[in-house]
């Protein structure tokens, strides 16, 4: 049995995809302590007690440090199902017609990856939500008739590239620029764009383009945790009823690793490469907190990363983040880094840690 409390939070986590809390959500998403950590006898900084009312406490030497609140929290136990359970209202979003970005921003190694795209015997938030859009497609036959079309691509150095039509060197492939088509639409003119009937083609147009992102690259993981992946699923849907006809975007993004790095100890190309990943993450962290906060300027264009999203960030769009933290008490820099970025994001941070009695 469900306690009330319990039930009155799960009424509230689902009244929050109907738009009455505003259109941004921050959930936390925390991963286990690996077989290496619990070897080494690492310990937790992070107490889910809280969890099911969204909050969680950071410690330190084991006394609560700071308290942070978010639209949910995933603790270490929780799996694919769970989290997905919170994040399947955003496909009948789009295929309502509204533009989603769903983000996963995070140190590398916290499980943006294992979030977003997952494993074969743990699917992430990419598979989960494209089967649950063909599933709403097919369950809306004769009503409703809808055109899926997806692109893969990825933001490395401030530079697009398609990893539908892939070259042999991540430098080498296709550059794509972002154009103003009018009325807020922005276009990448020959971004490859693949029609798909169901989810199989869907899956296998994705994975082609995810296994791209690699070529060429002498440390597949280094460079993915560098670049930004963006899965794109565009959507053209005509209500057979009343003829009205809808274009709504899907943005599937599995962003570049957080950590900072002490300018001291890079140089050259890759200075340059972490001065671009600070700005694009800063960009995108000024241009939501700027939207939660009904801010009359909106910097989208001080990154390729958030012009390339413009048409979906804001206005009727629904954007989910993902922050992504380690529960290793060695890692509480970066996570007090990453909980502070979702915090101003969403602008609701709770302040210190109640003291414990
Ligand atoms: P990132 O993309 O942030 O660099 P990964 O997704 O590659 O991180 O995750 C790092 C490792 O931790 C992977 O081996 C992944 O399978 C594992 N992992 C991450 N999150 C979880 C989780 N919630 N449950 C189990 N394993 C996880």
């Amino acid at each position: 049995w469900k306690s009330l409390k319990d039930l009155q939070n799960e009424l509230m986590r689902k009244s929050m995809h109907v738009g009455s809390l505003g259109n941004i959500r921050v959930f936390c998403r925390c991963r286990p302590l690996n077989t290496e950590e619990i070897a080494e006898g690492a310990s937790m900084a992070i107490d889910f007690e809280a969890a099911r009312d969204g909050e969680l406490t950071v410690k330190s030497n084991g006394a609560p440090k700071k308290t942070f609140k978010f639209d949910a929290v995933f603790g270490p136990q929780s799996n694919q199902v769970d989290v997905f359970e919170d994040t399947a209202p955003f496909a009948s979003s789009v295929l309502d017609g509204y533009n989603v970005c769903i983000f996963a921003y995070g140190q590398t190694g916290t499980g943006k990856t294992f979030t977003m795209e997952g494993t074969n015997e743990a699917r992430g938030v990419n598979f989960r939500t494209l089967e649950e859009l063909f599933h709403i497609i097919e369950e809306r036959r004769g009503q409703f008739q809808y055109e899926i079309s997806v692109s893969v691509l990825e933001v490395y150095n401030e530079q697009i590239r398609d990893l539908l039509v892939s070259g042999t060197q991540p430098g080498a492939a296709k550059r794509l620029e972002i154009r103003h088509v009018g009325e807020g639409i922005h276009h990448v003119p020959g971004l490859a764009e693949a029609h798909v009937n169901n989810m199989n083609e869907a899956w296998e147009v994705l994975q082609t383009g995810s296994n791209a992102r690699a070529v060429g690259s002498t440390n597949a993981n280094e460079h993915s945790s560098r670049s930004h992946c963006i899965h794109c699923v565009m959507v053209k849907g005509e209500n057979l009823l009343n003829g009205e006809c809808t274009r709504s975007k899907l943005w599937l993004v599995d962003l570049a690793g957080s950590e900072r790095v002490a300018k001291t100890e890079v140089q050259g190309e890759r200075l340059k490469e972490t001065q671009n990943i600070n700005r694009s993450l800063s960009a995108l962290g000024d241009v939501i907190s700027a939207l939660a906060t009904k801010s009359p300027h909106i910097p989208f264009r001080n990154s390729k990363l958030t012009h390339l999203l413009q048409d979906s960030l804001g206005g009727d769009s629904k954007t989910l983040m993902f922050v992504q933290i380690s529960p290793n008490e060695n890692d509480l820099s970066e996570t007090l880094c990453s909980l502070n970025f979702a915090s101003r994001v969403r602008g609701i941070e709770l302040g210190p840690a109640k003291k414990q009695v």
